[in-house]
């Protein structure tokens, strides 16, 4: 593809001091802009100190500038990289420069775009590194990592080349007569290689939907009378991970909804007891919105105190709501004071934990429950899946479960195994629509 020709610049470096901060630049012919800007001859590839340089020959900043020459660089095109001081205003005239020179401010995420489309990555190497970038934690951020990587990406292909043996397969007995081309198709191994594709994409929409608990975490519902022990728990629960969680902007620690991870898992808690009687219109929009989260729940947690255990008479209400469906743990609390040791007991289908947020004891089976009922199996190796993998994934599923089912009709075999790899392909990017470009990439950073 074409390298685009425009100069785009953007600081790809955070808002806000720091000790470094990065001007970047891609396009072409940058030769001059990286002359004009630093007074000298570059060497690609080398690291060089330089003055920064405003038009009348001023010094705006003092710093590393790196030059690329295409395609050997992030976007594919050129590109100049200009490390000053890290602070909005000296970045911001850096910037101004660059723009003056030409170039154009960047869209969000255009730098990955144009890596993309210029055939650096591919798409789910475009989404990794969104994906690595926003990622809350450590277990994320190594998934993420991976998609990076070419992981995910060689899964997919793993099974799309699979696919396209299968299909010279069939496409080539389609001439003979109907049971001649099954029996050639037999004596190939045809069933035995479909059925083991399907099992190759069964493993990959496993480790998809784990990748997709990491990246999206569970919505929780913690119901209990006051003093039962509620804010003791979470506080348990989250350990040492809860001060990673309460950095992240717009997490929000309100008496509703809580955020805590569990071996980097985000939980989302939503503590029913903040759900009180209001007037407040903005109030009352929240409180809206957390009842239809309590609807769309993956567990609930039902803490009592197991020194003065008494029904959730006050809490009937709010459990009344919650569908039958979504999976129950009953956690009863305070066991130092009650005399009972930490133990799970299974009573039909509900579980009853014994725990102590005060001493710790039971907490730890606690989390591993929890992990358990949200359907994470801790597994390495998981792919970090969006809404639009899973559901190509389970396209792809069902065309090869048609294709199994069509021995009477390989011409619709053929299209349905055609299918089952076009479905793939738009997983990788391979032939993806261009307003669903524009979508991924628009909510990348500027810089990136
Ligand atoms: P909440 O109102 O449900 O959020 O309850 P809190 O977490 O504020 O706890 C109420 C009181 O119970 C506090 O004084 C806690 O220290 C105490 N508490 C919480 N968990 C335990 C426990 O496991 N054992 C004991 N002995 N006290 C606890």
């Amino acid at each position: 593809m074409t390298p685009s020709p425009d100069n785009i610049a953007a600081i790809a470096t955070a808002p806000g001091r720091g000790g470094i901060g990065v001007v970047r630049v891609s396009g072409r012919d940058l030769m001059d802009i990286a002359s004009a800007l630093t007074g000298r001859k570059l060497t690609p590839r080398l690291a060089t100190y330089t003055d920064f340089l405003a038009q009348n020959g001023d010094i705006l900043d003092q710093g590393i500038a790196l030059f690329f020459v295409a395609p050997h660089s992030y976007t594919g095109e050129e590109v100049l990289e200009l490390q000053g001081h890290g602070g909005p205003a000296v970045l911001q005239t850096i910037l101004q420069r660059c723009l003056e020179l030409g170039a154009r401010l960047a869209q969000p995420g255009e730098f990955t775009q144009r890596a993309f489309l210029n055939d650096k990555i591919d798409l789910l190497q475009a989404e990794g590194v969104a994906d690595l970038i926003d990622a809350t934690s450590q277990q994320a951020a190594r998934s993420a990592v991976r998609s990076l990587q070419g992981d995910f990406s060689s899964a997919i292909n793993s099974v799309v080349s699979g696919l396209i043996n299968l299909r010279i397969l069939v496409e080539a007995t389609l001439d003979f007569p109907e049971e001649e081309g099954v029996d050639t198709l037999e004596q190939n191994g045809l069933f035995a290689k479909l059925a083991t594709i399907q099992t190759e994409l069964g493993r990959i929409v496993e480790l998809s939907k784990q990748g997709q608990i990491l990246r999206e975490g569970a919505q929780i519902v913690l119901v209990g009378a006051p003093n039962v022990g509620k804010s003791s728990l979470l506080n348990r629960l989250a350990g040492e991970e809860i001060a990673l969680v309460s950095e992240i902007p717009g997490t929000t620690r309100d008496a509703i909804r809580q955020e805590l991870q569990i071996k980097g898992v985000p939980l989302h808690i939503i503590d029913t007891a903040g759900l009180r009687e209001t007037n407040d219109v903005v109030e009352l929009m929240g409180i809206a919105r957390t009842q239809q989260n309590i609807e769309r729940a993956d567990l609930v947690l039902l803490l009592s105190d197991a020194s003065t255990f008494k029904p959730f008479w006050d809490e009937a209400n709010v459990i009344a709501r919650l569908s039958p469906s979504i999976p129950r743990l009953f956690v009863h609390n305070k066991i130092d004071l009650s005399g009972r040791f930490d133990q799970e007991v299974v009573q039909g289908s509900t579980n009853h934990l014994y725990v102590s947020a005060k001493t710790g004891d039971g907490i730890d089976s606690l989390r591993e429950k929890i992990l358990e009922m949200i359907g994470w199996h801790n597994e390495s190796g998981v792919f970090m899946a969006r809404a639009r993998h899973l559901s190509s994934l389970s396209q792809a599923s069902k065309h090869l479960s048609a294709a199994a089912l069509q021995l009477g009709a390989l011409e619709l075999m053929a299209e349905e195994l055609r299918l089952a790899q076009l479905t793939l392909n738009q997983i990788t990017g391979e032939f993806v629509a261009d307003d669903l470009l524009g979508e991924i990439f628009s909510r990348f950073c500027i810089g990136k």
